[in-house]
């Protein structure tokens, strides 16, 4: 067994490293500040640079000019990206667009690929990836309202739907529909391309967050598909494939989320430790020597450190051995990662005191932001009982 990186990405990692420190991060305080559109020209700056450098797109296959990355090996980049929330953004390889990406370069036309792909790729457009309703349940999305009628050549969706992420300024979403309301619960949805200038796409809202609405890209918005008419040509694969393809897309995605959220894992314990080994707690004291800082600082690390070897192995058990295999590792990573960082951002927070609750640091951004982590691509209840059910099949049950 090797635990070193891989030679293959080693320079490319160190570079991105760097990057990252010196070219990114500055600029989260002024895109945080204007926002993602009025910041848009800063951002486009960014990614030319990237692009420039030959680092553009490391999820993204070689023949649509992206670095063609196995999955450890992207799994690794998005913990570096990770470091910062422009990260991943400025390289090309953002939720939702990068999972879009995946199922458009497998399942495309020539045509879809020619008119959505590729211009995705270059990181010309935006898209979303429209699932979930408000009135149904999203941890059980085969409940589904949201319907494709075939007229003539073409569909009419009619539904409404929300947290549909990066919606806003997006160019197209992809839809998910009934299509085949008879057929059994995982065959009755396809994937459906609408482009957002098609009439009957309303974007009623961008969903407050916490008190934040957000904008462009950082956004998760409301839509209602009212008489939505698009050619069939625009369906992505088969009829009844959607939920086929949605798990597809899901099991990349949650390596690509976990090992990002092992980034700011690392970003997080660097503020934390930095704080608390110069906060004094009297004249010559720090926050440092305090048994209840030190007990939060080892185990932030032993729980960072299982993560990243928790989320490798399934990245590489995917890759090596194929997605069923992995299933349980998927799972497991999900639910235990996601809790590993929202448990150090708040703890992270309660030493920095009033301080942590303020902007003045990365720590409120992460605690607003990332808290749908336990919510989204499965929340952890879910997760929980399947990997248990599989667990006492074993035994029987
Ligand atoms: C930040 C964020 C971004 C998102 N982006 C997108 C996007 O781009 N596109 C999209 O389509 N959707 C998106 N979603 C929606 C997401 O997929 C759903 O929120 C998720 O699937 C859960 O569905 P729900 O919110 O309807 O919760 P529900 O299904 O109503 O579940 C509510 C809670 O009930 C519990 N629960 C549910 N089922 C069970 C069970 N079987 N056993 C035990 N407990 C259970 C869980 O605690 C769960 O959190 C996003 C969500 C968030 C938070």
């Amino acid at each position: 067994m090797d635990f070193d990186l891989p030679a293959s990405v080693r320079p490319l990692l160190e570079k991105i490293e760097k990057f990252v420190a010196d070219v990114v991060m500055p600029a989260e305080a002024e895109v945080m500040e204007k926002g993602f559109v009025a910041s848009a020209p800063r951002l486009a700056e960014l990614r030319a640079q990237v692009k420039a450098a030959g680092m553009w797109g490391p999820s993204l296959p070689k023949d649509v000019g992206g670095l063609g990355l196995s999955l450890v090996e992207h799994g690794l980049v998005s913990e570096r990206l990770g470091r910062s929330p422009l990260g991943h953004y400025v390289f090309g390889c953002q939720a939702p667009d990068a999972g879009n990406l995946e199922i458009l370069h497998k399942y495309g036309s020539a045509e879809q690929k020619a008119t959505w792909l590729e211009p995705l790729a270059r990181g010309d457009i935006r898209s979303c990836f429209s699932m979930t309703e408000p009135e149904n349940p999203g941890s059980n999305p085969t409940i589904m309202s949201t319907t494709a009628r075939k007229d003539g050549t073409d569909y009419v969706i009619d539904g409404h739907k929300w947290f549909t992420t990066a919606a806003d300024g997006a160019a197209f979403a992809i839809v998910m529909a009934v299509t085949n309301p008879e057929a059994s619960a995982h065959a009755r949805a396809s994937m459906i391309i609408v482009p957002t200038d098609t009439q009957g796409f309303e974007l009623t809202r961008n969903i407050k967050i916490m008190g934040d609405p957000g904008e462009g890209y950082g956004s998760h918005s409301e839509i209602w598909y009212r008489g939505v008419r698009v050619p069939q040509a625009n369906r992505l694969g088969p009829e009844g494939a959607g939920f086929l393809i949605a798990q597809e897309r899901l099991g990349p995605g949650r390596i690509h989320h976990c090992m990002r959220w092992i980034g700011i894992c690392e970003r997080v314990f660097d503020t934390m430790c930095n704080h608390i080994t110069r906060r004094k707690i009297d004249d010559e004291k720090t926050l440092a020597t305090r048994q209840i800082a030190q007990a939060w600082v080892a185990e932030a690390r032993a729980e960072i450190n299982a993560s990243r070897l928790m989320v490798l192995h399934a990245a590489w058990t995917i890759e090596n051995k194929g997605f069923d295999r992995a299933r349980d590792e998927v799972s497991t990573i999900k639910f235990y990662v996601a809790d590993v960082m929202l448990r150090l951002v708040d703890r992270a927070i309660q030493l920095h005191g009033a301080l942590g609750i303020t902007s003045d640091t990365i720590l409120s951004y992460y605690y607003v932001h990332e808290r749908g982590a336990r919510i989204y691509d499965g929340p952890d209840e879910v997760h929980k009982m399947v990997v248990a059910k599989r667990i006492l099949s074993r035994y029987g049950r």
